[in-house]
């Protein structure tokens, strides 16, 4: 039985957040108002009682106010953001081969990315301390403090249990079965951790970005398949347990001589996935010097229209698409994004999931359905990360918890 305090569990429950704080803060972090005139208007709260509570956020650290340089009639309008030194977020997207981290302010802005060389089988005390030790690096570098470090967000590639803050029963990640992740980090920033599945993150990553309409379904094609949605409203769908998305080991037609890594047999996962292609072409998928080997030489032998590989290609993007088109039909989702090694091959993935999925899913659900790669690439997990940070450092508790730190370090320095 798992211990933890998860990603959720508070020592002592803050004090509850003013209702107009929140609004008002709530207006700055989405950049729906950047004055204390337009909080007015927008919050509908009288003008005395949002001064009060820009004072209180400016008083902290938490927003700043600086003149504008746009005069609009004599008098310079006061432009309201979130302080820098609010404080940092560091995230750690953690995947096979290797990991990326990185650490950003909490107006979202990046500061700075790595990525740390360490395969996830070497279990999880030795990646998580290799990740934490680079984010210590980068803080020092960039001089962020890490006493002010917010919030930890790490990625999986695998199913999470999110309350508990740990992964359940992962495929290839030996030691990691009930290991708290958020236990493990805590420790090391004294700072709230969440713990999610990588692929959402992605979603949240991409879905972050504006452009792509909400909601929206991410499908990740790597080492197995998983999917991650984001609601209308922006939030990940997690289900009831954590376990939503995880496409890999729902049943293809056709393949019930396949064994997968679960003990089923037929598992899209298992006849569609990166690693799955790269087995029936007899590509390793790493070597002891380049662990990217097998994606590096399948892109190689797709770009020189290499047929054996382009056949594997598009036979598993009709398998995908399949179960993509069940997707499309069951959550009708604005935008549909395909990440992961495989879809970075030029087009043969996308346009192959796309004939699948015209020709299967009703016009209903697919006549404003956008299909696309993935935008931000490799880095949209870590882009994701920031973005659950702010969203669980500006919720009602989360606040809470800012402004008790912000007087600590005020008495502690006083
Ligand atoms: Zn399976």
């Amino acid at each position: 039985m798992h211990k933890g305090e998860g990603n959720t569990a508070e020592p002592t429950p803050p004090t509850p957040v003013p209702a107009a704080l929140h609004r008002v803060l709530g207006l700055v972090v989405s950049r729906e108002a950047t004055n204390r005139a337009e909080i007015a208007r927008r919050s509908g709260l009288a003008r005395s009682t949002v001064g009060q509570q820009v004072d209180h956020l400016v008083g902290r650290g938490i927003l700043q106010e600086l003149e504008s340089r746009q005069s609009v009639r004599g008098r310079p309008p006061r432009v309201l953001t979130i302080s820098p030194r609010a404080g940092t977020i560091a995230v750690a997207d953690i995947d096979t081969g290797a990991s990326q981290v990185a650490i950003a302010d909490l107006s979202r802005r990046l500061i700075a990315q790595d990525t740390v060389d360490i395969r996830i089988d070497a279990g999880p005390r030795a990646v998580l301390d290799a990740v934490s030790e680079r984010l210590l690096t980068l803080l020092e570098k960039h001089r962020r403090d890490p006493r002010r470090v917010r919030s930890v967000v790490v990625g999986l590639p695998g199913p999470v249990d999110f309350e508990q803050g740990c992964a359940v029963q992962p495929t290839g990640m030996p030691g990691w079965d009930g290991h708290s992740v958020s236990d493990h980090l805590r420790e090391r920033f004294h700072a709230p951790v969440v713990v999610d599945n990588d692929v959402n993150l992605m979603a949240l990553g991409e879905a972050a970005q504006g452009s792509s309409g909400t909601p929206l379904l991410c499908v990740k094609i790597s080492s197995g398949i998983g999917a991650g949605l984001i609601t209308a409203g922006g939030d990940v769908y997690r289900g009831a347990d954590g376990a939503a998305g995880d496409i890999g080991h729902i049943r293809a037609v056709g393949a019930d001589n396949v064994l997968c890594a679960c003990g089923n047999v037929g598992c899209v996962g298992a006849i569609a996935s990166h690693r799955a292609i790269l087995r029936t072409l007899g590509i390793p998928e790493s070597t002891d010097d380049d662990p990217l080997h097998g994606a590096r030489v399948l892109a190689q032998r797709v770009a020189k229209g290499d047929p054996p590989a382009l056949h594997a290609v598009r036979q598993a993007a009709t398998e995908i698409g399949e179960v993509v088109a069940m997707l499309v039909h069951m959550f009708n989702p604005r935008t549909l994004v395909l990440a992961g090694p495989l879809s970075e091959l030029r087009d043969d993935l996308l346009s192959a999931v796309r004939a699948v999925v015209y020709q299967r899913a009703l016009p209903l659900a697919t006549r404003k359905l956008t299909i696309t790669t993935s935008r931000l690439g490799p880095g949209s997990g870590l882009h994701g990360g920031i973005a659950l940070a702010t969203q669980d450092i500006f919720s009602a508790r989360g606040i809470a918890r800012l402004l008790a730190d912000e007087t600590e370090e005020a008495e502690g320095t006083a």
